[in-house]
Protein backbone atom coordinates (compact mmCIF):
# COMPACT_ATOMS: atom_id res chain seq x y z
CA UNK A 1 0.00 0.00 0.00
CA UNK A 2 1.05 3.53 -0.74
CA UNK A 3 -0.50 6.28 0.68
CA UNK A 4 1.90 9.11 -0.63
CA UNK A 5 1.23 11.77 -3.79
CA UNK A 6 3.51 11.87 -6.61
CA UNK A 7 6.22 14.81 -6.81
CA UNK A 8 3.99 16.14 -9.53
CA UNK A 9 0.54 15.42 -7.32
CA UNK A 10 2.35 17.32 -4.45
CA UNK A 11 3.88 20.68 -6.81
CA UNK A 12 -0.13 20.29 -8.33
CA UNK A 13 -1.74 20.98 -4.69
CA UNK A 14 1.00 23.50 -3.82
CA UNK A 15 -0.16 25.55 -7.01
CA UNK A 16 -3.90 24.63 -6.27
CA UNK A 17 -3.08 25.70 -2.30
CA UNK A 18 -2.02 29.28 -3.88
CA UNK A 19 -4.05 30.04 -6.05
CA UNK A 20 -6.88 29.07 -3.46
CA UNK A 21 -5.18 31.54 -0.98
CA UNK A 22 -4.67 34.35 -3.24
CA UNK A 23 -6.87 34.78 -5.92
CA UNK A 24 -9.84 32.48 -4.40
CA UNK A 25 -10.24 33.49 -0.75
CA UNK A 26 -10.39 37.71 -1.10
CA UNK A 27 -13.12 37.15 -3.66
CA UNK A 28 -15.29 34.36 -1.42
CA UNK A 29 -17.62 36.83 0.50
CA UNK A 30 -18.20 39.25 -2.76
CA UNK A 31 -18.94 36.34 -4.73
CA UNK A 32 -21.30 35.03 -2.09
CA UNK A 33 -23.00 38.61 -1.74
CA UNK A 34 -23.48 38.96 -5.53
CA UNK A 35 -24.62 35.46 -6.61
CA UNK A 36 -22.83 35.39 -10.00
CA UNK A 37 -20.61 33.19 -11.65
CA UNK A 38 -16.96 33.77 -11.39
CA UNK A 39 -15.82 34.66 -14.68
CA UNK A 40 -12.96 36.68 -14.15
CA UNK A 41 -11.34 33.90 -11.21
CA UNK A 42 -12.29 31.17 -14.22
CA UNK A 43 -10.45 33.08 -16.55
CA UNK A 44 -7.40 33.14 -14.38
CA UNK A 45 -8.07 29.14 -13.59
CA UNK A 46 -7.56 28.97 -17.20
CA UNK A 47 -4.76 30.88 -18.07
CA UNK A 48 -2.69 27.97 -14.87
CA UNK A 49 -4.18 25.59 -16.74
CA UNK A 50 -6.71 24.43 -13.92
CA UNK A 51 -9.67 24.46 -16.88
CA UNK A 52 -7.87 21.64 -18.84
CA UNK A 53 -6.20 19.90 -15.99
CA UNK A 54 -8.10 16.49 -17.26
CA UNK A 55 -8.08 17.32 -21.21
CA UNK A 56 -5.57 14.78 -22.79
CA UNK A 57 -2.28 16.49 -24.25
CA UNK A 58 -2.96 15.72 -27.85
CA UNK A 59 -6.09 18.18 -27.12
CA UNK A 60 -4.44 20.80 -25.20
CA UNK A 61 -4.90 20.02 -21.93
CA UNK A 62 -2.51 18.54 -18.95
CA UNK A 63 -3.52 14.93 -18.79
CA UNK A 64 -4.13 15.04 -15.65
CA UNK A 65 -6.71 12.29 -13.84
CA UNK A 66 -9.06 11.64 -10.90
CA UNK A 67 -6.67 12.27 -8.32
CA UNK A 68 -5.22 15.31 -9.84
CA UNK A 69 -8.77 16.43 -9.44
CA UNK A 70 -9.55 15.78 -6.47
CA UNK A 71 -6.55 17.55 -5.25
CA UNK A 72 -7.22 20.66 -6.90
CA UNK A 73 -11.02 20.80 -5.78
CA UNK A 74 -10.27 19.93 -2.25
CA UNK A 75 -7.63 23.05 -1.79
CA UNK A 76 -10.53 25.42 -3.89
CA UNK A 77 -12.80 24.42 -1.58
CA UNK A 78 -11.15 24.70 1.57
CA UNK A 79 -11.48 28.53 0.65
CA UNK A 80 -14.71 28.96 -1.05
CA UNK A 81 -17.17 25.52 -1.92
CA UNK A 82 -18.93 27.44 -4.38
CA UNK A 83 -16.07 28.41 -6.49
CA UNK A 84 -15.04 24.34 -6.49
CA UNK A 85 -18.08 23.57 -7.59
CA UNK A 86 -18.51 25.40 -10.34
CA UNK A 87 -14.92 24.30 -11.22
CA UNK A 88 -16.30 20.57 -10.95
CA UNK A 89 -18.97 20.82 -12.93
CA UNK A 90 -17.50 22.47 -15.98
CA UNK A 91 -15.38 18.87 -16.14
CA UNK A 92 -18.26 16.75 -17.16
CA UNK A 93 -18.61 17.87 -20.77
CA UNK A 94 -15.43 17.83 -21.37
CA UNK A 95 -15.40 14.35 -20.11
CA UNK A 96 -18.56 13.47 -22.28
CA UNK A 97 -15.93 14.68 -25.06
CA UNK A 98 -13.17 12.89 -24.33
CA UNK A 99 -14.72 9.14 -23.29
CA UNK A 100 -17.39 9.06 -26.26
CA UNK A 101 -17.00 12.02 -28.28
CA UNK A 102 -16.07 11.87 -31.97
CA UNK A 103 -12.85 12.79 -33.55
CA UNK A 104 -14.38 15.63 -34.68
CA UNK A 105 -15.74 16.95 -31.70
CA UNK A 106 -12.76 16.06 -29.71
CA UNK A 107 -10.65 18.11 -31.76
CA UNK A 108 -13.33 20.99 -32.17
CA UNK A 109 -13.97 21.53 -28.83
CA UNK A 110 -11.49 19.65 -25.92
CA UNK A 111 -9.17 22.78 -26.52
CA UNK A 112 -11.90 25.12 -26.03
CA UNK A 113 -12.94 23.78 -22.70
CA UNK A 114 -9.16 23.07 -21.47
CA UNK A 115 -8.32 27.09 -22.18
CA UNK A 116 -10.88 28.08 -20.16
CA UNK A 117 -14.64 27.91 -22.53
CA UNK A 118 -17.06 26.72 -19.81
CA UNK A 119 -19.22 23.50 -19.87
CA UNK A 120 -22.82 22.14 -18.26
CA UNK A 121 -24.33 19.13 -17.77
CA UNK A 122 -27.89 19.12 -18.24
CA UNK A 123 -30.40 16.12 -17.21
CA UNK A 124 -32.50 17.07 -14.84
CA UNK A 125 -36.34 18.54 -15.20
CA UNK A 126 -39.03 19.56 -14.20
CA UNK A 127 -40.43 16.48 -13.51
CA UNK A 128 -37.15 14.35 -13.47
CA UNK A 129 -34.55 14.85 -10.71
CA UNK A 130 -33.66 11.35 -8.70
CA UNK A 131 -35.56 9.78 -11.26
CA UNK A 132 -34.34 10.36 -14.65
CA UNK A 133 -36.59 7.59 -16.77
CA UNK A 134 -39.38 10.29 -16.41
CA UNK A 135 -37.09 12.75 -18.56
CA UNK A 136 -39.23 14.73 -21.48
CA UNK A 137 -37.19 16.64 -23.46
CA UNK A 138 -36.52 14.90 -27.09
CA UNK A 139 -34.16 15.10 -29.52
CA UNK A 140 -35.65 13.73 -32.65
CA UNK A 141 -33.21 13.63 -35.91
CA UNK A 142 -34.43 15.05 -38.62
CA UNK A 143 -32.68 12.74 -41.55
CA UNK A 144 -33.31 15.28 -44.17
CA UNK A 145 -31.68 17.84 -42.71
CA UNK A 146 -29.00 15.97 -40.70
CA UNK A 147 -29.79 17.52 -37.48
CA UNK A 148 -31.39 16.89 -33.78
CA UNK A 149 -34.47 18.89 -32.80
CA UNK A 150 -34.58 19.84 -29.27
CA UNK A 151 -37.99 20.59 -27.55
CA UNK A 152 -38.53 20.79 -23.58
CA UNK A 153 -36.71 22.08 -20.53
CA UNK A 154 -33.79 21.33 -18.40
CA UNK A 155 -33.66 22.60 -14.55
CA UNK A 156 -31.37 23.75 -12.19
CA UNK A 157 -28.36 23.49 -14.48
CA UNK A 158 -25.10 24.59 -13.05
CA UNK A 159 -23.32 27.21 -14.75
CA UNK A 160 -26.64 26.64 -17.68
CA UNK A 161 -26.41 30.42 -18.00
CA UNK A 162 -22.83 30.77 -18.95
CA UNK A 163 -21.49 27.66 -20.50
CA UNK A 164 -20.00 27.59 -23.76
CA UNK A 165 -20.98 24.16 -24.27
CA UNK A 166 -23.12 22.21 -22.48
CA UNK A 167 -23.64 18.18 -22.31
CA UNK A 168 -27.41 17.31 -23.03
CA UNK A 169 -29.18 14.59 -22.38
CA UNK A 170 -32.37 13.55 -24.10
CA UNK A 171 -34.52 11.44 -26.15
CA UNK A 172 -33.68 10.52 -29.33
CA UNK A 173 -36.27 7.50 -29.06
CA UNK A 174 -38.83 8.68 -26.26
CA UNK A 175 -40.72 5.10 -26.96
CA UNK A 176 -37.66 3.40 -25.74
CA UNK A 177 -37.37 5.14 -22.08
CA UNK A 178 -33.84 5.19 -20.43
CA UNK A 179 -32.98 3.55 -23.68
CA UNK A 180 -34.00 5.87 -26.05
CA UNK A 181 -31.88 8.61 -24.64
CA UNK A 182 -28.45 10.17 -25.82
CA UNK A 183 -25.92 12.65 -24.98
CA UNK A 184 -25.80 15.95 -27.41
CA UNK A 185 -23.30 18.71 -27.33
CA UNK A 186 -24.73 22.01 -27.24
CA UNK A 187 -22.53 24.83 -28.28
CA UNK A 188 -24.79 27.86 -27.33
CA UNK A 189 -23.41 30.47 -29.09
CA UNK A 190 -24.74 28.91 -32.12
CA UNK A 191 -28.01 28.16 -30.94
CA UNK A 192 -29.40 30.95 -28.28
CA UNK A 193 -31.97 32.81 -29.67
CA UNK A 194 -32.61 30.11 -32.36
CA UNK A 195 -34.39 28.02 -30.84
CA UNK A 196 -32.29 27.63 -26.97
CA UNK A 197 -33.10 30.24 -24.37
CA UNK A 198 -32.31 30.51 -20.71
CA UNK A 199 -35.26 30.71 -18.50
CA UNK A 200 -35.26 31.66 -14.57
CA UNK A 201 -31.74 31.86 -12.71
CA UNK A 202 -32.81 30.13 -9.54
CA UNK A 203 -32.44 31.99 -6.23
CA UNK A 204 -30.61 29.62 -3.78
CA UNK A 205 -29.71 29.18 0.19
CA UNK A 206 -26.45 28.61 -0.89
CA UNK A 207 -23.13 28.34 -3.70
CA UNK A 208 -24.11 31.63 -5.00
CA UNK A 209 -20.59 31.71 -6.90
CA UNK A 210 -22.16 29.70 -9.87
CA UNK A 211 -25.96 30.49 -11.54
CA UNK A 212 -28.20 27.47 -11.96
CA UNK A 213 -30.31 27.85 -14.71
CA UNK A 214 -33.14 26.98 -16.29
CA UNK A 215 -32.45 26.14 -20.29
CA UNK A 216 -35.69 26.03 -22.88
CA UNK A 217 -35.34 23.96 -26.31
CA UNK A 218 -38.92 25.39 -28.45
CA UNK A 219 -37.79 23.55 -31.80
CA UNK A 220 -33.62 23.96 -31.64
CA UNK A 221 -31.72 22.20 -34.24
CA UNK A 222 -28.25 20.98 -33.78
CA UNK A 223 -26.02 19.17 -35.95
CA UNK A 224 -26.18 15.23 -35.76
CA UNK A 225 -22.54 15.42 -35.85
CA UNK A 226 -23.13 16.69 -32.24
CA UNK A 227 -24.40 13.37 -30.83
CA UNK A 228 -21.86 11.87 -28.65
CA UNK A 229 -20.90 8.40 -28.84
CA UNK A 230 -23.86 6.22 -29.82
CA UNK A 231 -27.88 6.98 -29.93
CA UNK A 232 -29.34 4.98 -27.15
CA UNK A 233 -26.20 5.01 -24.28
CA UNK A 234 -26.87 8.50 -22.90
CA UNK A 235 -28.35 7.22 -19.70
CA UNK A 236 -25.23 5.20 -19.52
CA UNK A 237 -22.81 7.77 -20.13
CA UNK A 238 -24.79 9.45 -17.91
CA UNK A 239 -24.32 7.52 -15.04
CA UNK A 240 -20.43 6.74 -15.77
CA UNK A 241 -20.12 10.36 -15.89
CA UNK A 242 -21.95 11.20 -12.36
CA UNK A 243 -19.82 8.14 -10.68
CA UNK A 244 -16.71 10.52 -11.43
CA UNK A 245 -18.74 13.49 -10.54
CA UNK A 246 -19.15 11.76 -6.73
CA UNK A 247 -15.82 11.08 -6.41
CA UNK A 248 -15.09 15.56 -7.53
CA UNK A 249 -17.76 16.26 -4.81
CA UNK A 250 -16.02 14.08 -2.23
CA UNK A 251 -13.11 16.44 -2.50
CA UNK A 252 -15.78 19.33 -2.53
CA UNK A 253 -16.92 17.97 0.84
CA UNK A 254 -13.59 17.06 2.29
CA UNK A 255 -12.15 20.86 1.51
CA UNK A 256 -15.48 22.40 3.06
CA UNK A 257 -14.92 20.68 6.17
CA UNK A 258 -11.33 21.57 6.73
CA UNK A 259 -11.88 24.87 5.73
CA UNK A 260 -14.67 25.17 8.56
CA UNK A 261 -11.89 23.51 10.69
CA UNK A 262 -9.65 25.95 10.08
CA UNK A 263 -11.96 28.79 11.15
CA UNK A 264 -13.09 26.97 14.31
CA UNK A 265 -9.80 26.33 15.47
CA UNK A 266 -9.00 30.02 15.20
CA UNK A 267 -12.31 31.33 16.81
CA UNK A 268 -11.41 28.74 19.48
CA UNK A 269 -8.01 30.01 20.29
CA UNK A 270 -9.16 33.70 20.09
CA UNK A 271 -12.58 34.03 21.50
CA UNK A 272 -12.36 34.19 24.87
CA UNK A 273 -15.23 33.38 27.67
CA UNK A 274 -15.46 32.85 31.31
CA UNK A 275 -11.56 33.93 31.53
CA UNK A 276 -10.36 32.00 28.89
CA UNK A 277 -10.20 30.76 25.46
CA UNK A 278 -13.29 29.00 24.59
CA UNK A 279 -10.69 25.97 23.28
CA UNK A 280 -9.67 25.53 26.58
CA UNK A 281 -12.77 23.31 27.03
CA UNK A 282 -12.61 19.84 26.78
CA UNK A 283 -15.99 20.19 25.27
CA UNK A 284 -15.33 22.17 22.57
CA UNK A 285 -11.43 20.29 21.94
CA UNK A 286 -13.66 17.26 21.92
CA UNK A 287 -15.86 18.48 18.70
CA UNK A 288 -12.92 19.45 16.95
CA UNK A 289 -11.76 15.98 17.50
CA UNK A 290 -14.78 14.60 16.00
CA UNK A 291 -14.32 17.07 13.01
CA UNK A 292 -11.18 15.66 12.09
CA UNK A 293 -11.87 12.57 12.31
CA UNK A 294 -14.74 12.28 10.05
CA UNK A 295 -13.24 14.49 7.89
CA UNK A 296 -10.07 12.27 7.81
CA UNK A 297 -12.28 9.42 7.17
CA UNK A 298 -14.03 11.15 4.42
CA UNK A 299 -11.02 11.93 2.72
CA UNK A 300 -9.54 8.59 2.24
CA UNK A 301 -12.83 7.48 0.91
CA UNK A 302 -12.70 9.96 -1.55
CA UNK A 303 -9.09 9.32 -2.92
CA UNK A 304 -9.55 5.81 -2.39
CA UNK A 305 -12.33 6.06 -5.11
CA UNK A 306 -10.42 8.44 -7.43
CA UNK A 307 -7.63 5.92 -7.03
CA UNK A 308 -9.53 2.78 -8.05
CA UNK A 309 -11.22 5.20 -11.16
CA UNK A 310 -7.70 6.63 -12.24
CA UNK A 311 -6.54 3.12 -12.28
CA UNK A 312 -9.38 1.59 -14.63
CA UNK A 313 -10.97 -0.41 -11.52
CA UNK A 314 -15.02 -0.39 -10.44
CA UNK A 315 -15.61 2.65 -8.55
CA UNK A 316 -19.33 3.03 -8.41
CA UNK A 317 -19.89 1.93 -4.99
CA UNK A 318 -16.93 3.78 -3.32
CA UNK A 319 -17.83 6.82 -5.17
CA UNK A 320 -21.08 6.90 -4.16
CA UNK A 321 -19.87 6.16 -0.46
CA UNK A 322 -17.42 9.04 -0.53
CA UNK A 323 -20.38 11.47 -1.91
CA UNK A 324 -22.51 10.18 0.90
CA UNK A 325 -20.45 10.04 3.91
CA UNK A 326 -18.28 13.40 2.71
CA UNK A 327 -21.52 15.26 2.21
CA UNK A 328 -22.84 14.22 5.85
CA UNK A 329 -19.42 14.82 7.03
CA UNK A 330 -19.20 18.16 5.59
CA UNK A 331 -22.49 19.41 7.05
CA UNK A 332 -21.78 18.03 10.12
CA UNK A 333 -18.82 19.83 10.33
CA UNK A 334 -20.18 22.82 9.44
CA UNK A 335 -22.87 22.72 11.80
CA UNK A 336 -20.22 21.98 15.21
CA UNK A 337 -18.13 25.00 13.17
CA UNK A 338 -21.01 27.16 13.62
CA UNK A 339 -21.65 25.92 17.26
CA UNK A 340 -18.69 26.75 17.96
CA UNK A 341 -18.59 30.28 16.44
CA UNK A 342 -21.54 30.88 18.74
CA UNK A 343 -24.40 33.74 17.98
CA UNK A 344 -21.20 35.40 15.34
CA UNK A 345 -21.26 32.50 13.23
CA UNK A 346 -24.90 33.16 12.58
CA UNK A 347 -23.99 36.92 11.74
CA UNK A 348 -23.20 36.92 7.85
CA UNK A 349 -20.17 39.34 8.30
CA UNK A 350 -18.30 36.54 9.84
CA UNK A 351 -17.46 33.19 6.49
CA UNK A 352 -18.99 30.42 9.02
CA UNK A 353 -23.17 31.06 7.37
CA UNK A 354 -21.50 30.95 3.93
CA UNK A 355 -20.09 27.55 5.27
CA UNK A 356 -23.14 26.37 6.63
CA UNK A 357 -25.36 27.33 3.73
CA UNK A 358 -22.85 26.02 1.03
CA UNK A 359 -22.85 22.87 2.63
CA UNK A 360 -25.99 21.45 2.46
CA UNK A 361 -26.09 21.36 -1.23
CA UNK A 362 -23.48 18.43 -0.63
CA UNK A 363 -26.30 15.99 -0.08
CA UNK A 364 -28.51 16.99 -2.71
CA UNK A 365 -26.72 17.44 -6.08
CA UNK A 366 -25.14 14.83 -8.21
CA UNK A 367 -27.70 12.42 -6.81
CA UNK A 368 -29.67 12.93 -3.25
CA UNK A 369 -27.96 10.69 -0.32
CA UNK A 370 -30.89 8.57 -0.94
CA UNK A 371 -30.02 7.92 -4.50
CA UNK A 372 -26.77 7.34 -3.28
CA UNK A 373 -27.55 4.84 -0.52
CA UNK A 374 -29.38 3.14 -3.78
CA UNK A 375 -26.47 2.63 -5.37
CA UNK A 376 -24.64 1.37 -2.65
CA UNK A 377 -27.31 -1.28 -1.43
CA UNK A 378 -28.02 -2.30 -4.84
CA UNK A 379 -24.09 -3.42 -4.77
CA UNK A 380 -23.63 -4.62 -1.65
CA UNK A 381 -26.57 -6.69 -2.27
CA UNK A 382 -25.30 -7.56 -5.62
C1 LIG B 1 -27.86 23.98 -6.78
C2 LIG B 1 -28.17 22.84 -7.67
C3 LIG B 1 -27.37 22.58 -8.77
C4 LIG B 1 -27.67 21.54 -9.63
N1 LIG B 1 -26.90 21.34 -10.76
C5 LIG B 1 -27.30 20.42 -11.69
C6 LIG B 1 -26.63 20.32 -12.94
O1 LIG B 1 -25.65 21.01 -13.23
N2 LIG B 1 -27.11 19.43 -13.86
C7 LIG B 1 -28.19 18.64 -13.61
O2 LIG B 1 -28.58 17.86 -14.49
N3 LIG B 1 -28.85 18.71 -12.41
C8 LIG B 1 -28.43 19.58 -11.47
N4 LIG B 1 -29.10 19.69 -10.25
C9 LIG B 1 -30.24 18.81 -10.00
C10 LIG B 1 -29.98 17.81 -8.88
O3 LIG B 1 -29.13 16.79 -9.34
C11 LIG B 1 -31.36 17.30 -8.43
O4 LIG B 1 -31.94 18.35 -7.68
C12 LIG B 1 -31.27 16.04 -7.60
O5 LIG B 1 -30.88 14.96 -8.40
C13 LIG B 1 -32.60 15.69 -6.91
O6 LIG B 1 -33.68 15.79 -7.79
P1 LIG B 1 -34.99 16.62 -7.34
O7 LIG B 1 -34.50 17.94 -6.89
O8 LIG B 1 -35.96 16.58 -8.44
O9 LIG B 1 -35.54 15.85 -6.08
P2 LIG B 1 -36.53 14.58 -6.10
O10 LIG B 1 -36.01 13.54 -7.02
O11 LIG B 1 -37.92 15.05 -6.30
O12 LIG B 1 -36.37 14.06 -4.62
C14 LIG B 1 -37.02 14.65 -3.48
C15 LIG B 1 -36.66 13.81 -2.27
O13 LIG B 1 -37.19 12.48 -2.43
C16 LIG B 1 -36.15 11.54 -2.30
N5 LIG B 1 -36.43 10.39 -3.15
C17 LIG B 1 -36.76 10.37 -4.46
N6 LIG B 1 -36.92 9.12 -4.90
C18 LIG B 1 -36.69 8.30 -3.85
C19 LIG B 1 -36.68 6.89 -3.64
N7 LIG B 1 -36.92 6.05 -4.64
N8 LIG B 1 -36.39 6.42 -2.42
C20 LIG B 1 -36.12 7.26 -1.39
N9 LIG B 1 -36.10 8.59 -1.52
C21 LIG B 1 -36.37 9.12 -2.72
C22 LIG B 1 -34.90 12.28 -2.72
O14 LIG B 1 -33.73 11.63 -2.26
C23 LIG B 1 -35.16 13.63 -2.09
O15 LIG B 1 -34.84 13.56 -0.73
C24 LIG B 1 -28.78 20.70 -9.36
C25 LIG B 1 -29.57 20.94 -8.22
C26 LIG B 1 -29.28 22.00 -7.38
C27 LIG B 1 -30.16 22.22 -6.19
Amino acid sequence: MDFKFTEDQLSLQEMAREFAEKEIAPKAAELDEVSKHPADLFAKMAELGFTGLCTPEEYGGAGGGDIEKAIVIEEFARKDPAVAGVYAIHFGTAAFLNNWGSEELKREYLPKLANGALGAFAMTEPGAGSDASAMRTTAILDETAGEYVINGSKCFITGGSQADYIALIALTQPELGVKGMSAILIDTAKVKGKGFTIGKIEHKMGLHASETAELIFEDCRVPKENLIGVEGKGFNYAMTILDGSRIACGAQCVGLAEGAIELAVKYSKERVQFGKPISANQGIQWYLADMATRTEAAKWMTYHAAYLKASGQKHSKEAAMAKLFGSETARFVANLAMQIHGGYGYMEEYPMAKLYRDAKILEIWIGTSEVQKMVISRAVMG
